[in-house]
């Protein structure tokens, strides 16, 4: 007898949604996404800075299965990445399974009916025989633990949150932080301020960027020969499988990628005291690898000062370094990353005996079978857990793999019903005890970054090329999970 388990998704980012997609092609409909916000898209609904954008091109960066062939560029913007999520969504009457406006905050097993009950900030509980957190690693913004910080008396704001009803016009504006998101901001509004303070604690190791707009030749291509856009995804998923294995299996192809970062920099900032601020201290990889052609040149610009003494306090008018100096501005924003190693945090998971999952994991950090299931926590499967981030490549390939592995794994609970399944603890060790070898000889363990906790545990990211872990993550196989059927069913 067959039984379609019932599934709640947790988050419509890129994660829920691909999740969603995958049972959906598959025929398999019992599912719902809660969705806190009332937008789906996760970090591509909420990071709106100026510059926004992903720096994967978008061939790589969307769905094997739904290509698009008119992105404007090859890097594309946070709105059209957004407007491919919303299409595709509408494509498969995916907003029809999200509940918007509805935040969980527990979750707990029943073991005896061997289904998962999820509380909402609504307060009403959600029952499901398959729970999968889609929730994302980088959704909740982090901000500086400076002294001083609300005595500001400007406008300040946090990339992730940006405030939009600030005009920079004209003002004298601080960015802190030189990640990711900082290198696509700050060239955009530097030409806008007065005066830009950069405040750089660590200097970002940045390649160049091979963007270009797509052409009604490029469209017409990608449209009616889609082998063209599927040679150009495939090309760019070699590049980025080749610095994947840069940063873990082959560290000697790192030294020309070092090269063309040195050689970007040196072409492109032309002052040497400034050129020495902009040279990193640290392994290259060990942060995120950084693109992009307009950083350098925005920081040279004579209304930019790169200010790399320790932040001491906030003050009302400013931020004071510890040489004393305030450095009075209007604007202060924060482009200081994420909670990216509190996996499924705020939310409370209780798995078998009313364990905790924030306990599990309390010792080392966040850890998971194949980073999806966690012994004890039956039928819980996560999308985006630990040790699944990228170092390069692009995350929807990624989550790719893990839709079609918790898709399987729906599939032979279906065959099961009123049974539950956890990792088997063995498995789980055996896993980590792999990943954990891996990750030893990576750059990742020689500087501090959001890959790592504070136990300096590599929690994020996946030691390998992606292919590797769609390999091991082909085939879901039952014999890794404990078995068990629930008393009142
Ligand atoms: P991030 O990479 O974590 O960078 C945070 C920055 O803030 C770092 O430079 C950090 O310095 C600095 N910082 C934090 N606390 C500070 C303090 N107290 N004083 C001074 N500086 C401080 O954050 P992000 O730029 O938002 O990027 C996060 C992740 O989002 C990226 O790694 C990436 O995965 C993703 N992202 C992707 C794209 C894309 O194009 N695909 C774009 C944006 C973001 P230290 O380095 O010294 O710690």
């Amino acid at each position: 007898m067959k039984r379609e388990p019932s599934i709640l998704i947790i988050g419509a980012g890129f994660a829920g949604l691909g999740m969603a997609l995958e049972l959906k092609r598959r025929g398999l409909s019992n599912f719902t996404i809660l969705e806190k916000a009332a937008d789906l898209g996760g970090v591509w609904r909420e990071n709106t800075y100026p510059g926004a954008a992903c720096d994967v091109p978008s061939p790589l960066y969307s769905w094997s299965f739904e290509p698009k062939s008119d992105w404007p560029r090859r890097f594309s913007e946070q709105r059209d990445i957004h407007g491919y999520m919303v299409d595709v969504a509408e494509k498969y009457d995916l907003p029809a399974k999200i509940e918007f406006g509805v935040e969980v905050t527990d979750a707990e097993f029943d073991e005896a009916n061997g289904v998962w009950r999820v509380s909402t900030t609504d307060g009403v509980t959600h029952i499901a025989d398959v729970l999968i957190p889609a929730v994302g690693q980088l959704s909740r913004p982090a901000m500086p633990n400076l002294p001083g910080i609300d005595t500001f008396t400007g406008a300040a704001f946090h990339s992730a949150e940006w405030d939009h009803s600030v005009d920079l016009t004209g003002k004298r504006v601080a960015c802190i932080g030189t990640g990711a998101s900082a290198i696509q901001y700050i060239p955009r509004i530097q030409p806008q301020v007065e005066h830009l303070t950069l405040f750089q604690r660590s200097a970002a190791w940045v390649l160049p960027k091979f963007d270009r707009e797509y052409s009604a030749l490029h469209h017409a291509a990608f449209k009616h020969v889609p082998i063209t856009q599927l040679a150009e995804r495939f090309a760019i998923w070699s590049f980025f499988e080749v610095l994947a294995l840069a940063l873990t299996d082959i560290p000697a192809m790192k030294a020309p990628v070092v090269a063309i970062a040195d050689r970007h920099r040196l072409a492109q900032v032309p002052d040497e005291t400034l050129r020495a601020k902009l040279t990193p201290d640290y392994a290259a990889g060990c942060k995120r690898g950084l693109f992009s052609n307009e950083y350098f040149p925005a920081l040279s610009q004579p209304n930019v000062h790169v200010e790399t003494g320790a932040i001491a306090e906030v003050t009302p008018n400013g931020i004071r370094t510890a040489d004393g100096v305030e450095h009075a501005v209007d604007v202060i924003v924060y482009g200081t990353g994420f909670k990216g190693t509190e996996f499924l945090a705020p939310m409370n998971i209780y798995g078998l005996g009313g364990r905790k999952l924030a306990d599990a994991w309390s010792a080392e950090g966040a850890r998971a079978y194949l980073g999806m299931s966690v012994p004890d926590f039956p039928n819980l499967f996560m999308m985006y857990g630990p040790n699944t981030n990228v170092g390069s490549g692009s995350i929807i390939y990624m989550l790719e793999a893990q839709s079609r592995y918790i898709r399987q794994a729906v599939e032979y609970l279906s065959g099961q019903p009123g049974r539950f399944l956890s990792a088997r603890p063995e498995a789980e060790q055996s896993w980590d005890d792999w990943l954990q070898k891996r990750l030893k000889d990576t750059p990742w363990n020689f500087c501090s970054s959001w890959y790592r906790n504070a136990s300096g545990r590599i929690t994020n990211n996946w030691p390998g090329a992606t292919v590797l872990f769609r390999w091991k993550t082909r085939q879901f196989d039952p014999s890794n999970y404990d078995e068990k059927r629930a008393e009142r069913r």
